[in-house]
């Protein structure tokens, strides 16, 4: 059974547990839909229109 993981509401980043690791932030929310694995976020146009700097995974679309 796979656990729903939450998705930072302030960077996106998919997280396992109750911490942002980016953000040190709680704003976290299980109502996100799809995800990218981002590896080089200067070379993707898509991180960088969703304003990622940092390598992980990411929500593409965050529930409010
Ligand atoms: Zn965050």
């Amino acid at each position: 059974m796979v656990e729903k993981l939450k998705a930072c509401k302030n960077c996106r980043r998919i997280i396992e547990g109750n911490i942002c690791p980016v953000c040190k932030d709680s704003e976290l929310t299980p109502h996100w839909k799809g995800f990218m694995i981002v590896i080089n976020p200067e070379k993707s146009r898509l991180a960088q229109k969703l304003g990622i700097s940092a390598p992980g995974k990411y929500a593409i679309r965050i529930g409010k």
